[in-house]
């Protein structure tokens, strides 16, 4: 998706910009500075959108398109990632977020569809434990607002165990629905901030009714956002350009790809923050300790036909479902994508890290997420020590709760900063050395980013 195409590109007077990373937080870097500076995209892969990936599987001469990355999103919970699609044109359909648990040992399947499928049998209906797990499910959400806005490192676990929550409750419900929301492992999904996981209850409503779900996805699939955007975008993406370097100036920025160095007024690194920092040249102690302090762990994704993920039965089936191991007390994660996609046909899942091998594999990726533990939240704090210095400024889910609205917001935010600050600083020469010579055959397509 090489796409030179900028009608301002070489005029003297207009500003260069470069963005590095086009995953979601790039492109909404992009697109916002777009309309005022000649804006260059660098991304290393050779496809566009970072974990907005979708996945054509041809059966039987039909075509199906699944989302193997970002999915879904809430008008409340995703306000101007959604404003956004509207605005450049992308068609979404409606979905729900419901969620099913099992946990063969102990005999619980439940899912959140409705009653019936919450009280699956006779056993949950008069189990005592069923119910206060349910009254601790409708209290959580009655405190969310106030947790939201918690002030100070507190975490989930912490604040479930203070405030006497049940364990039904934390073990059977919230470590699941934590370890999927983040995709981390069932012993670390309660070390998630208290505020993170409270306004996300509180925002986008996560598991009402599906008849009351506002949540959508984008028909034919995510990644049909950024055929739209890449058609209307007016500047250069460059698609398979890993930067390499970034060596800050007092006069510009420059950053070297593999095949050439070019010349910018400022950089906006939309990469995730420990490879913004491999890049820069000379960082600074404060960019060294803020950016180098967030951790990453890579999550395999494989997309299967396999219904042994899913609940024993198929009432239960919901959009996410938890299977909880009897031997290793983990939770896999599983989506069935038919329900979250709308898709009619061959059945579609998604499990995050299966400790098994799935039947009938379509595919595989592997994406890096962010750990949003007490480390990440403390440098969060620190954003503004780092960030619109020496040229340079940062974006990227990181920055916030790892949703696709964090990246988002913080993309349109560092360009914004960006935008305010160029005027005092002084003009590159724009000049650069050598020319794109775009190799489209070397990045590996298997990973995601
Ligand atoms: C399986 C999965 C499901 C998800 N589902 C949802 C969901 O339903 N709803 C939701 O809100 N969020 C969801 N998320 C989270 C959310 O989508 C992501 O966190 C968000 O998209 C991250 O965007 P980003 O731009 O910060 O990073 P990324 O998407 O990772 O983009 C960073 C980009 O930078 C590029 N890059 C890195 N280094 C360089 C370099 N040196 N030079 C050039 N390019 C570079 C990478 O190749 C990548 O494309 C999901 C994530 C995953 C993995």
């Amino acid at each position: 998706m090489n796409n030179p195409k900028s009608p301002t590109q070489g005029a003297a007077d207009v500003r260069r910009v470069a963005v590095v990373g086009g995953g979601i937080s790039g492109v909404a870097a992009a697109h916002r500075l777009a309309e005022s500076v000649d804006v260059t995209l660098f991304e290393a892969q050779r496809r566009l959108g970072g974990h907005t990936d979708s996945h054509s599987v041809w059966v039987e001469d039909k075509v199906y398109t699944i989302d193997t990355g970002f999915v879904a999103f809430h008008p409340s919970g995703h306000a101007s990632f959604c404003q956004w699609l509207a605005q450049i044109g992308v068609p979404t359909q409606r979905t729900d977020m419901t969620f099913s648990v099992r946990a063969d040992e102990e005999g619980v399947e439940y899912s959140t569809i409705g009653w019936r499928t919450f009280f699956s049998s006779s056993e949950l209906l008069f189990s005592l434990k069923h119910w206060r797990l349910l009254w601790d499910w409708q209290r959580f959400h009655m405190e969310a607002p106030k947790a939201a806005e918690h002030q100070g490192l507190v975490n989930a676990g912490e604040y479930f165990r203070q405030n006497n929550y049940s364990e039904r409750f934390v073990q059977r419900h919230m470590a699941p629905l934590c370890a999927a929301l983040w995709a981390q492992s069932q012993a670390s999904a309660l070390d998630t901030p208290l505020q993170h996981l409270a306004s996300i209850v509180q925002n986008q409503k996560i598991f009402q009714h599906p008849t009351q779900s506002l949540w959508q996805v984008v028909s034919g699939g995510a990644s049909q956002y950024l055929e739209v955007f890449a058609e209307q975008f007016p500047g250069d993406i460059r698609c398979n350009s890993r930067v390499l370097r970034v060596l800050r100036t007092d006069s510009s920025v420059v950053l070297e790809t593999e095949h050439e160095s070019l010349e910018f007024d400022a950089v906006i690194m939309a990469c995730h923050s420990d490879q913004a920092l491999d890049a820069l040249v000379e960082p600074t102690t404060a960019e060294t300790n803020v950016l180098g302090a967030i951790k990453y762990m890579d999550n395999q994704v494989v997309l299967h036909g396999d219904a042994t993920y899913m609940p024993r039965d198929p009432r239960n089936w919901s959009s996410w479902n938890a299977r909880i191991d009897a031997q290793s007390g983990r939770s896999e994660t599983t989506y069935w994508m038919n329900r979250v996609q709308g898709i009619r046909g061959p059945q579609f899942f998604i499990t995050l890290n299966p400790q098994s091998t799935p039947k009938r594999i379509w595919t595989e990726r592997k994406y890096r997420h962010p750990v949003l533990d007490a480390d990440a939240y403390q440098a969060q704090q620190r954003r503004a020590q780092i960030n619109g210095l020496d040229r340079t400024f940062y974006c990227g889910a990181y920055w916030g709760m790892g949703g696709h609205e964090d990246g988002f917001r913080s993309g349109v935010d560092a360009a914004e900063q960006l935008l305010a600050k160029l005027p005092s600083l002084s003009r590159s020469t724009g000049q650069g050395q050598g020319g794109y010579a775009a190799d489209m055959g070397s990045a590996d397509q298997s990973q995601g980013g």
